[in-house]
């Protein structure tokens, strides 16, 4: 019996790897490069959308603990992900291309895996994994509507702008990683100042900005939906949204200049644009947390009033999508199998997961768990004190009302009995110390991993 994985992105290539590695013949359907998505720009597996980092490698983190614990359990995008990594001060930041080529040369290489490159348009027979991503194509999500029964099957989401190395100008701009948590002298960030006169001005063009209509979005003629009551996730909103909400919201969001000492003041500025390395050639940086959905011209016009972007010239231009996920807690068991039909499985962003680590935990649980529904084996039932567990755990049990997408955070791990007693340093450091713990033991218990 084959198993059918839809979706060759981070999800789907993770999933496709650990059935594969278990013996499972896997179909493995990517609809790129003959068919796009508006955000990927390539037809590479596991091509990342936007920033590239995976976010935090410490230990001591949510992100960090999720990457250690898929190290653990055997991942092969996180494996990738060290390989092609980039400095970053404490992030898994990634080398793009290394990344995909990484994943896409595993993945064509498996014996047990057969790579199509072809739009699914019908729900496939089981088994069969949903890794379609927030940028499910139009036909296949309306099929997914049909068969959950739900009405609206996503909300809106940007991107950041990447800037050419050579158009910053570095006598203004200045390296520094905040409270310098790396060993490099020279910081990982370049960050670009601003005095309180230029964040106002800033804010102000931004403001007033003209932005790219919503309504031009395929799904949302097919649905219906109004663009006026578009719908944003809260954790990766546009720059010109967060604007908006307060005259220092920005100052104390994405332009936050806490721990980044300028060397020429030695001082923090009033506000400040990050900018992270984007590729191994270190010629392309992107705009740290300046998602955004302004008209290209707009988006020259008014980041250019960044003091040392002046002259910035653009890879690519920040955008906006739409990101498809279905209400899992009234869907999903906690395998990540629906409760319709045992046997079809949903992973990564469409299945309630936000963030590219957690997309990836998805991925791996999914794989693991269609392998084993093959074979007849009951499904991973990680302990609910590892951050993976506990990400499965939250997206099945969560309230429906107003479900949105969710990444990796202490908050969704069990407090211990002395929580109050501890400092926030002390509770994320045992929060680790537990989840990895729990896991080693959990693992050595499972019949056939
Ligand atoms: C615009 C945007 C920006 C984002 N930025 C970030 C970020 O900076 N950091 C972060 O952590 N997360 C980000 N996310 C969220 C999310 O982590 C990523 O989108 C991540 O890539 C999702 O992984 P996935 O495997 O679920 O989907 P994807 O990686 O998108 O993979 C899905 C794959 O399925 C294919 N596909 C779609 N429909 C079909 C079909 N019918 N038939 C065959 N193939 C199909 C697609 O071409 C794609 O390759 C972003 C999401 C969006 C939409």
């Amino acid at each position: 019996m084959r198993l059918t994985i839809v979706g060759g992105g981070l999800a789907g290539c993770e999933a496709a790897w650990q059935a594969a590695e278990r013996g499972i013949g896997v179909d493995l359907y990517e609809m790129r490069p003959e068919q796009t998505t508006g955000a990927h720009r390539t037809g590479n597996l596991a091509e990342l959308v936007c920033s590239n980092s995976l976010g935090s490698n410490l230990p001591n983190r949510a992100s960090g603990l999720l990457k250690e614990e898929l190290r653990r359990l055997g991942s092969l995008l996180i494996a990738c992900g060290d390989a092609s990594s980039l400095p970053a001060g404490g992030a898994l930041a990634v080398d793009r291309d290394a990344f995909s080529s990484c994943v896409q040369g595993k993945i064509e290489n498996h014996s047990n895996i057969r790579l199509i490159r072809k739009e699914i348009t019908n729900i496939p027979e089981a088994p069969a994994v949903f890794a379609s991503g927030p940028l499910t194509s139009p036909k296949l999500l309306k099929a997914l509507q049909g068969f959950s029964g739900e009405k609206q099957l996503f909300f809106y989401d940007a991107i950041a702008p990447i800037v050419h190395f050579d158009s910053i100008n570095m006598d203004v701009a200045y390296r520094a990683n905040r409270y310098d948590l790396s060993d490099s002298q020279d910081g990982d960030y370049i960050n670009c100042p601003l005095n309180r006169e230029e964040y106002q001005r800033f804010r102000e063009a931004l403001l007033s900005s003209k932005r790219i209509p919503l309504k031009n979005f395929e799904v949302e003629i097919e649905s219906g939906v109004d663009a006026g009551s578009a719908q944003y996730f809260q954790g990766c909103q546009p720059v010109e949204i967060i604007a908006a909400l307060g005259e220092k919201t920005l100052a104390f969001g994405p332009m936050r200049p806490a721990g980044l000492t300028n060397p020429r003041t030695g001082r923090w500025p009033y506000a400040v644009v990050q900018l992270r390395q984007d590729n191994l050639a270190a010629d392309l940086y992107n705009m740290v947390g300046f998602q955004t959905n302004l008209l290209f011209g707009e988006q020259e016009r008014v980041f250019r009033l960044i003091p040392g972007l002046e002259n910035a010239s653009f890879e690519r231009y920040g955008q906006m999508h739409r990101n498809a996920y279905i209400t899992s807690p009234s869907l999903l068991v906690e395998s990540l199998a629906f409760k319709q039909k045992p046997g079809l499985f949903a992973a990564g962003q469409l299945s309630g997961i936000e963030g590219y680590a957690g997309n990836i935990a998805s991925g791996l649980v999914v794989g693991i768990n269609a392998a084993r529904f093959i074979w007849g084996l009951a499904p991973l039932k990680l302990p609910t004190t590892t951050m993976t567990g506990a990400l499965l755990h939250y997206i099945s049990h969560a309230e429906t009302k107003d479900f949105q997408p969710i990444k990796a955070m202490f908050g969704l791990l069990p407090k211990p009995e002395d929580d109050q007693h501890r400092s926030k340093k002390d509770r994320y450091s045992f929060y680790s110390q537990r989840a990895l713990a729990d896991l080693d033991q959990y693992l050595m218990s499972v019949e056939g991993f």
